[in-house]
């Protein structure tokens, strides 16, 4: 390429490039797009002293939080920002009441305000808190404060809502932020509320260290807007669309420059001490919840140990008494049929003497697991004692308990147990009597066992007449 092209081809790109950057990058509409080509320029009023948020600069320039971002509205809506020279805040909101300016730069919305404007949606969202001396005491409820003095910018949102939220407090108007906060740091008012931004700002650049955060007042946040006489709704719009275009980590981008300094409040300690109060608490709990649970589980284990038969597996004596008794008054007390089956491996003395008390306990396994086998989940048997075994029949006629009894002797008779002889058992059966308790009835099942027992083995024996509470 020759030479003498170099700065034709230079003027090309820098012009492509300042017309990408002054072309609009919202979705504009056809009425938006004509008011833009009639007010190409913004008339826009700001803050003059208000660091960090805005100032205009010693050349003249609006800088600050507001100025970045509204720049950045600016070159994507295609505004171009012409900033009008005040010397206050209140010259400011005087130069727009009487139409010098357009638009005022970052602003909350009060009823005062909307009387001439119109408000975009917020630019930033900011908590206003309580700056008091490091001495005054956390404030948790600044209505409860009584003759306290307080220091306020003339003509700031917070100076007009304070005066109608809290009468209760006697207003001190300043002339500027920093005022405010030096009138609370040489002890000539209580407080100031300020913006959580400014009041970090202004405590660091003025080494203020006497002045603390101490409370917050809740839904006094500063949403920052911008400003429109009530005449510009298009405009309203068309700056709403760069302002829904700002995306948060442009807002954080913007705020982290101006403001890098953490700021540690008493609220925040006060919520650490909650917070490990409540740690100790959780803990204290989770070890008291872990040892009940744990007692719970030990307990557990123990009565399992004393309710349950060693060598068999199944409940023993000790799991039946409490349950069996009430099984039997409430067959009595609603005349329900109650059977019980005592059922005797026969000769197993000779299974012992013969093989060894080791198959013995092997006989005793099988036995128990082959007489659950047949009964239904109502039902229940426990190891009585020995080698005998207790079958509790629930709504059980003394027929049905009969057949039962038959069908487990048939089990027993046939069943292959781990010892070369065939084993039988014996078993006495005996149904719930008006007036019987528990341990009537299984002697009366004991009585029916001695007279099967004595009529030959490997049979069922009934004691007398077999009344039935059935129909
Ligand atoms: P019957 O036909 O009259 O019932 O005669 P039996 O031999 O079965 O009755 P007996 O009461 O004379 O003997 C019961 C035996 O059961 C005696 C005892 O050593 C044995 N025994 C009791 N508990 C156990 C145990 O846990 N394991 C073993 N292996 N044997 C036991
Ligand atoms: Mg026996
Ligand atoms: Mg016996």
């Amino acid at each position: 390429m020759r030479k003498r092209h170099w700065p034709i081809l230079i003027c090309i790109a820098l012009c492509a490039a300042s017309a990408a950057q002054a072309a609009p990058l919202v979705e504009l509409n056809a009425s938006q797009r004509a008011y833009l080509q009639a007010h190409p320029t913004l008339p826009l009023c700001v803050d003059p002293d208000w660091w960090p948020f805005e100032i205009i600069d010693k050349h003249g320039r609006h800088a600050g939080i507001a100025a970045e971002l509204i720049g950045i509205i600016a070159a994507r809506t295609g505004l171009q920002i012409a900033l009008q020279h005040t010397d206050s805040w209140e010259d400011s909101l005087r130069a727009s009441q009487a139409g010098r300016c357009l638009a005022l730069s970052f602003l909350n919305s009060t009823p005062d305000r909307e009387q001439w404007l119109i408000f975009t949606a917020p630019l930033l969202s900011d908590p206003n808190v309580i700056i008091t001396r490091e001495e005054h005491p956390f404030v948790s409820d600044i209505a409860s404060l009584r003759g306290k003095r307080i220091a306020l910018p003339r003509g700031t949102a917070m100076a007009e809502r304070v005066a109608r939220d809290f009468p209760n407090l006697s207003i001190v108007f300043t002339d500027s932020e920093r005022e405010a906060l030096a009138l609370v740091a040489e002890r000539k008012v209580d407080m100031t509320l300020r913006s959580l931004i400014v009041a970090a700002h202004t405590i660091k650049a003025e080494g203020w260290f006497s002045l603390k955060i101490s409370g917050q007042i809740p839904g006094y946040d500063n949403q920052l807007r911008m400003g429109v006489l009530k005449s510009e709704q298009t405009l309203r719009e068309i700056l709403d669309l760069g302002i829904a275009s700002l995306s948060e980590a442009e807002h954080r981008q913007i705020v982290d420059r101006h403001v890098p300094i953490q700021m540690v409040t008493r609220e925040v300690t006060d919520y650490t001490v909650v917070a490990w109060l409540g740690l100790v608490l959780a803990a204290v709990l989770a070890t008291s919840l872990l040892w009940m649970s744990r007692l719970r589980s030990l307990n557990r284990q123990l009565r399992n140990q004393a309710e349950t038969d060693a060598l068999t597996g199944l409940p023993n004596r000790n799991a039946l008494n409490a349950s069996f008794e009430l099984d039997v008054a409430r067959a009595q007390r609603f005349c329900r049929p109650l059977s019980v089956i005592l059922l005797d491996i026969d000769h197993f003395k000779a299974v012992n003497d013969d093989f060894g008390h080791l198959t013995g306990d092997k006989v005793l396994v099988e036995c128990g697991q082959l007489i659950k086998a047949q009964l239904r989940t109502v039902d229940s048997v426990c190891r009585w004692g020995g080698e005998e075994f207790l079958v509790i029949c629930q709504e059980t006629t003394p027929e049905q308990a009969w057949q039962l009894a038959e069908r487990l002797l048939l089990q027993v008779r046939g069943h292959t147990f781990p010892c070369p002889r065939q084993l039988t058992a014996s078993a006495g059966v005996a149904t719930v009597r008006a007036g019987d308790s528990a341990a009537g009835l299984v002697q009366r099942a004991d009585e029916a066992l001695y007279a099967a027992k004595h009529g030959g083995r490997d049979q069922v024996g009934l004691i007398g007449h077999c009344e039935s509470y059935v129909n």
